[in-house]
């Protein structure tokens, strides 16, 4: 429980669920500016680290009532902002700051970015460039869902992240493949214990040829910067979206940076973000960008720590403890050099054995780091069922390009064995379990 006295350092509330490397980054950051945290968590029972002075459980689900818990855990003792690390946190965070009187998206804002749908409908409802899109209830007839559909086409879970159930369409049996694909991943038990809303409803929309990059922007008072703008120079055509490398800066031309930084600009305004990190994601082509959607939450997994700022070359996870502190040096600018990270892919389901290389990876020139954060022995699932990468690879160069041909290179020199789930009969029902 966090404490009830008064205290001198100024306070921050982390609301988090995975108490990974992110939420450690955000509390060290805060450690080094004096600034005490409060973590709200659904995850208190994993706390087995003391890292802040306070952890508070909270069922992020249920925002409104989230929200009242934590205000009254910290009504004696002052708190001067909050911060959401992921995308299930933003709405207890919102209408905490909402009664704790803090500088945060309204909840309106955040609830526009948390179904996909209601975010494409924001969007084209203010004249931004969103695929067309309908959606439709899992229990319809897909013969009527079909009538509608413009080939290819995209079809995905409302509230699913990291790609996870995103499937390409090219035909009218690929569609009917993956609507079954992704219904059996929505009523998967990992999925339903989310109790997530929509699970019964998917989301159609036209394929968007193009380039893809993702903006990661700090917002104040509802002004947005540009911390970095990523290139991802691996297509992403489908059928599933697994990311795999992020470059910046971008090799676009100038003009379309404007763009695509102006279409963020608008797009923040349309959602009615105003506060804290974002994360956006575009396509690029002949008609100029289009928003594929925007979060307001930093860039996830451990892909931040591609990002450096300023002379001592401070953490993004520092900026952004400064910058909603108001402690300053929330302005500084990203280093010079070019930067990436490869989130590393998961050629196929199974059980992750052994993982040769890191050595060799480690040494490639212009690598900085090589984390393989899948364990050893536990079953890892490729997408789009999947949404965990192996591990991260980071580079830095003097240029965009020696940095994706270092992160390539690491990547060559790593071997990952997976060996096939074997499939077990349940001794009482015969049922078979598992198997890939
Ligand atoms: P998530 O929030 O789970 O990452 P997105 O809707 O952003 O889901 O989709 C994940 C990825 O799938 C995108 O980054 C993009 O590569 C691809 N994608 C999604 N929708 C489209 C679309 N309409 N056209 C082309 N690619 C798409």
């Amino acid at each position: 429980m966090a404490e009830t006295s008064p205290h001198a350092h100024p306070r921050l509330l982390l609301l988090a669920s995975k108490l990974g490397y992110q939420t450690r980054s955000f509390v060290e950051a805060a450690k080094r500016l004096g600034v005490d945290v409060i973590i709200g968590s659904d995850r208190c029972h994993q706390l087995d680290d003391p890292w802040a002075d306070g952890a508070v459980s909270l069922h992020f689900e249920q925002p409104e009532q989230a929200a009242e818990r934590l205000a009254e855990v910290v009504r004696t003792t002052p708190v001067r902002a909050i911060l959401a690390l992921g995308d299930r946190q933003t709405a207890t965070a919102a209408y905490a700051a909402r009664i704790l009187g803090l500088g945060y998206n309204s909840p309106e804002s955040v609830s526009n970015c948390r179904s996909k749908l209601r975010q494409r409908e924001a969007l084209r409802d203010a004249g931004l460039p969103v695929p067309e899109f309908f959606s439709f209830l899992l229990k319809e007839p897909l013969d009527a869902v079909l009538s509608r559909v413009s080939f290819p086409s995209v079809v995905k879970p409302l509230r699913l992240a990291a790609s996870q159930g995103v499937i390409r369409a090219n035909d009218a049996s690929e569609f009917a493949a993956a609507v079954d694909r992704i219904r059996r991943l929505l009523s998967s038990p990992e999925v339903q214990t989310t109790r997530e809303p929509e699970l019964d409803r998917l989301l159609v929309e036209r394929y968007i040829p193009g380039a893809e990059v993702a903006l990661e922007g700090l917002l104040v008072q509802g002004r947005l910067r540009t911390l970095a703008l990523f290139d991802k120079p691996d297509p992403l055509e489908g059928p599933y979206f697994e990311e795999s490398i992020y470059v910046t800066p971008s090799r676009l031309p100038g003009e379309m940076q404007t763009r695509i930084l102006d279409c963020a600009a608008h797009t923040v305004r349309a959602l009615g973000l105003s506060e804290g990190p974002l994360h956006a994601e575009f396509r690029v082509n002949d008609a100029g960008p289009w928003v594929l959607e925007a979060a307001p939450r930093p860039i996830g997994g451990l892909c931040s720590r591609a990002l450096r700022f300023g002379p001592s070359r401070i953490s993004l996870e520092e900026l952004l403890v400064r910058s909603v502190m108001g402690l300053g040096g929330g302005e500084m600018p990203r280093e010079l050099v070019a930067a990436g990270v490869m989130m590393i892919p998961v050629p196929r389901s199974g059980v992750f054995e052994v993982v040769e290389g890191v050595g060799r990876a480690e040494a490639t020139p212009g690598v900085d780091e090589v984390q393989i954060t899948a364990r050893l022995h536990d079953v890892i699932t490729a997408w789009p069922e999947g949404s965990s990468y192996l591990g991260f690879i980071f580079a830095r160069g003097e240029t965009p390009a020696q940095v994706e041909a270092a992160l390539r290179s690491a990547h060559d020199a790593l071997r990952f064995t997976i060996a096939p789930r074997l499939p077990v009969t349940h001794p009482v029902s015969g049922q078979t379990l598992g198997g890939s």
